[in-house]
């Protein structure tokens, strides 16, 4: 009875492509990332040689064009049982990804990633500590991702929480590292969590001193920055329209 049965994302991942994959291909063969390559079949995980000839500004471009694709309901064919097949034995991810637990908010399928495209930290708000420091030294020092992203989103409970200093377990500790950004958020209307402009403006500055705060407390990661081997950028995620707008 199990063969019989189809599942939609099974069904949809027959149809599937992986859109890294096909930008470091497109580099490869100097064609640039683009629809032109929208026709090609590739099903297989990112590949070192893959990674390593795609420049940070590539990567980055790469997952705006696949969030681009998400708004428009389109996917790139992908094979997840391929993906997994081919990254079994080792992965070369382009990027590390620093975003929240929301459940509206699940990076690589708001940005048609593929397995083994990217590692992917999540923690309700958005906020390093040295656990995910250590996990992002080892994804761009170790294992050679070139792009460093946090995310931050709209309308995030956390960033709520944080400007209502609501108080719970552990979750008390975790707000106590946001409200850094309630205080340093410029804003002349309500300053409360029913506000949602306000909110999103806290999320937005939040995440620009978890970039600083990345910045300051591993050298690692700074001393990658400044030699240019990987980019450390901010993103906000609307849950409305489904974009991802980097930061300049
Ligand atoms: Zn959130």
């Amino acid at each position: 009875m199990c063969d019989t049965v189809e599942y939609p994302g099974q069904y949809r991942g027959t149809r599937r492509r992986n859109f890294l994959k096909l930008a470091g291909a497109a580099t490869v063969v100097g064609l640039g990332v683009g629809p032109l390559l929208s026709t090609q079949a590739r099903a297989d995980a990112l590949t070192k040689a893959q990674r390593d000839s795609m420049t940070p500004k590539q990567i980055v471009d790469a997952m705006k064009h696949g969030n681009a694709r998400f708004q428009r309901g389109e996917r790139k064919a992908r094979d997840y049982l391929r993906e997994q097949r081919a990254s079994a034995a080792g992965q070369y991810p382009a990027a590390v990804l620093l975003s929240c637990i929301d459940s509206r908010a699940p990076a690589e399928v708001i940005m048609d990633l593929g397995i083994g495209d990217v590692f992917n930290c999540r923690v309700a708000g958005n906020i390093e500590n040295s656990d995910i420091l250590g996990s992002m030294e080892f994804a761009c020092k170790l294992s050679g991702a070139k792009v460093v992203v946090v995310m931050g989103h709209t309308a995030c409970g956390a960033i709520k929480g944080a400007i209502a200093n609501a108080e719970l377990g552990n979750l008390t500790g975790l707000l106590d590292k946001i409200k850094p950004a309630v205080e340093a958020t410029k804003y002349d209307g309500e300053r409360t969590a029913t506000n949602y402009d306000f909110v999103d403006a806290v999320s937005r500055k939040n995440v620009e001193l978890t970039i600083a705060n990345i910045r300051e407390h591993s050298p690692v990661l700074a001393e990658l920055e400044t030699n240019g081997t990987i980019e450390i950028v901010g993103a906000m995620y609307n849950l409305k329209t489904g974009a991802v707008t980097f930061f300049d």
